[in-house]
């Protein structure tokens, strides 16, 4: 690991503040992905802005009627929190499904939100990585990519964003409360915040330089049957091939989010309105744009299956 400096921020606007002015300084919180990354020197901070100390670990009421999760809101105090239980049962399943317990305990809300992708060659220096070294090519593409994107991919990069808890802020239309180095708030669409790759994967969010995540907002609860869906390749402790986010009425009529198969939660909210006919016209319009490779072409029938057995649970009494 190479050696950088540390402070304790004592303050959003001033870890902010301190994050614009000092070149190759990071945030850090619970660092479950952070220090993995830097132990590989695949991050390489000089400077680590800690901000634990900042308060950001309540799950409060909000005037509409929704809640509002401080961002070090571990992923264990958010999933068993009680109104999240009761009023946003797709959240809390979808955070049982990430990681593991010890994993769970230490991830906060922020930073499973900005964890990095797991595309294998983004973790193996010996290959090409245009997100890890911009330039430099992309092993994925002529290598193994089943676990790897199928839409919203680019030549760049076609790597996933690997979140759980995402896909469910996603479908919950969800937004992150930001403080900037000016002491500056604004609020984003969870759709709005993770980029797609394009010609530039290293950039991945549209936070701008220093902007400081400090909680997220959940509208008010849109009752409705939730739940998630995770295919992946052993039964814990895996990230998805395919996973569905789903609130669905009992007229049939939902919202769908699909993660495992985009650099960002995949929802086009257009094709939503397929959703009483059945899971077989609404996956084949999300999937339009489709790009998969030989290796990964197996997940544009898997989405269909698994909205389709989203579907069913749904129903059941
Ligand atoms: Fe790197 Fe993206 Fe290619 Fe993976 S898919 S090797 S993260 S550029």
């Amino acid at each position: 690991m190479k050696e950088f400096t540390y402070e304790r921020a004592t303050s959003a606007q001033r870890a902010a503040a301190s994050a614009q002015e000092t070149p190759g300084a990071k945030f850090i919180a619970g660092g479950t992905n952070l220090l993995d990354l830097m132990k590989l020197e695949i991050e390489t901070p000089h400077h680590l802005i800690d901000v634990n100390g900042l308060g950001f670990d309540k799950i409060e009421k909000t005037p509409e009627g929704g809640l509002r999760i401080g961002a070090l809101v571990t992923n264990t105090a958010l999933a068993a929190d009680i109104r999240v239980r009761r009023d946003y049962g797709v959240l809390s399943r979808a955070l049982l499904a990430g990681a593991s317990g010890q994993l769970r305990n230490k991830a906060t809300t922020a930073g499973n939100l900005l964890q990095r992708t797991r595309c294998p060659y983004f973790y193996d220096t010996n290959h090409p990585c245009n997100k890890r070294s911009p330039g430099s090519g992309c092993a994925a593409m002529a290598g193994f990519s089943r676990q790897l994107g199928v839409i919203g991919v680019s030549d760049a990069c076609i790597a996933t964003h690997p979140s759980d808890m995402a896909v469910a802020m996603r479908v919950l239309d969800a937004e992150v409360e930001t403080t900037d180095p000016g002491g500056k708030t604004r609020r984003i669409p969870v759709a709005d915040l993770h980029r797609l790759p394009g010609d530039t994967p290293h950039l991945e969010t549209t936070l701008a330089p220093g902007e400081l995540i400090t909680a997220l907002a959940l509208p008010r609860p849109i009752g409705g049957r939730h739940v998630y869906r995770k295919v992946r390749d052993r039964a814990s402790y895996a990230f998805a091939l395919v996973s569905v986010a789903a609130v669905l009425q009992r007229d049939g009529t939902g919202r769908v989010a699909v993660g495992g198969i985009a650099p960002k939660p995949w929802r086009d909210e257009a094709t939503e309105t397929e959703l009483p006919r059945g899971a077989k016209g609404f996956a084949a319009r999300l999937l339009t744009d489709a790009k998969p490779t030989e290796n990964n072409a197996f997940k544009v029938p898997l989405v269909e299956r698994t909205v389709a057995a989203a579907m069913n649970e749904a129903r059941q009494p």
